[in-house]
């Protein structure tokens, strides 16, 4: 059963970011930026009474535009940052014997769990701001100097599957730019909200583009959204950073997940990496607890709290019978490796955008640039 939203605006939209975003869309003396994230164009137009699983960018940023903001950007961009970040991270604390295994942090309710109740093993964390803060702290960089527009008066919002990022984008740790990297956060559901009130037919805007450069992507973006993406990203960049050779298969099945835990040993040059790949939170803990005792039998770990990945995330378009759930996050699954299959870049470090923004702006990978724009820090807090 799909969702529908006649019902009007309840108590979540009224506590959520929306209503900010709203009044700020109506000031006339900020310049507006918004990025998206994989597994939203996967899932909203279920809020539209579209099939589950079916893709919308092109009506996505079409509405974000008629919305008011100046630039629509892609979250997907900072999810291939945050491969290249990510991959040169691994790879350097391998060969420095630094930190192993490394725990990926895209995800902040991870993160945070991580804080609250593993805090010696915050180390294992990699440094890498989540794709979406990356985005927001480039679009305050980057992005402003694209439209020669003072830093300060860029508002940046970020649509996510995701109630957890409300509270990323709050970390005191999240400005240092000197500007914070995302103001404001929107579920799905909010945006569905926000388009409907504005009385928008989602369903017969034209298919617009995200704008270039923050808004191009690649397949292994793209992936991001499911649970398992991340990992195959980083294993098709890393491939083929170690080994200076083209990988034989882009789609490495071995890694995608529904739900639960999955083990995998991928070889890459001569050796062979022991990865983990995670869906759920309450799973994570019997491999943190092998962490502790020293006897993690792994070098790479992805965890995703929620119990498909961002495709299941709290924001998404609510499915009303249980059964439904899976039904739908299987579509939303199905539809973000169909977007990844279609699109002509695959690869994180194939991104031409990606490529551009190194060459003028970051210079190198873990450089000094990037260590402030692209890494953080974590707190422990139990
Ligand atoms: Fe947010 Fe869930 Fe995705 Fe984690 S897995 S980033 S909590 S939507």
């Amino acid at each position: 059963m799909l969702s529908s939203v006649k019902e009007p605006l309840f108590a979540a939209y009224n506590i959520g970011h929306a209503p900010l975003v709203k009044e700020k869309l109506r000031d006339k003396s900020l310049f507006k930026m918004v990025q998206c994230a994989p597994s939203v164009r996967v899932s909203i137009g279920e809020d539209f009474g579209l099939a589950y699983g079916t893709v919308t960018p092109g009506k996505m940023a079409a509405a974000l535009r008629r919305l008011g903001f100046d630039r629509v950007y892609d979250t997907n961009f900072g999810a291939d940052m945050t491969i290249i970040e990510e991959v040169s991270e691994l790879i350097k604390r391998m060969s420095e014997g630094a930190t192993l295994p490394m725990f990926t942090s895209c995800c902040p309710a991870w993160v945070k769990y991580v804080e609250y109740f593993y805090p010696a093993l915050i180390p294992h964390l990699s440094t890498c701001k989540s794709p979406h803060q990356m985005q927001g702290a480039l679009m305050k960089t980057y992005g402003a100097k694209i439209d020669n527009v003072d830093p300060g008066c860029v508002y940046t919002v970020s649509v996510m599957p995701c109630t957890a990022k409300k509270f990323e984008c709050q970390r005191p740790e999240m400005e240092d730019s000197g500007y914070r990297d995302v103001d404001a956060v929107l579920t799905t559901r909010e945006l569905a909200y926000l388009i409907k009130e504005a009385g928008i037919d989602f369903k017969a805007l034209p298919e617009e583009n995200f704008d270039a450069p923050l808004g191009d992507y690649t397949g292994a973006g793209a992936i991001f959204g499911a649970a398992g993406g991340v990992m195959e990203a980083a294993l098709r960049t890393g491939y083929e950073f170690i080994t200076r050779n083209t990988i034989p298969k882009v789609d490495i099945e071995e890694v995608r997940i529904g739900t639960g835990v999955k083990r995998q040993n991928i070889k890459i040059g001569d050796r062979e990496f022991r990865v983990v790949i995670v869906a759920g939170l309450k799973n994570a803990r019997p491999l943190l607890e092998q962490v502790k005792e020293g006897k993690a039998d792994f070098d790479f770990m992805e965890v995703m709290a929620c119990p498909a990945g961002c495709i299941s995330g709290g924001g998404q378009p609510k499915v009303v019978i249980t059964t439904d759930n899976f039904k739908a996050y299987e579509a939303r699954k199905r539809a973000i490796y169909q977007h990844d299959k279609n699109l002509p870049f695959r690869k994180s470090h194939e991104n031409p955008s990606i490529k551009k923004i190194y060459e003028e702006f970051l210079k190198e990978p873990l450089g000094e640039k990037s260590h402030h724009l692209l890494h953080t820090s974590y707190i422990p807090r139990s």
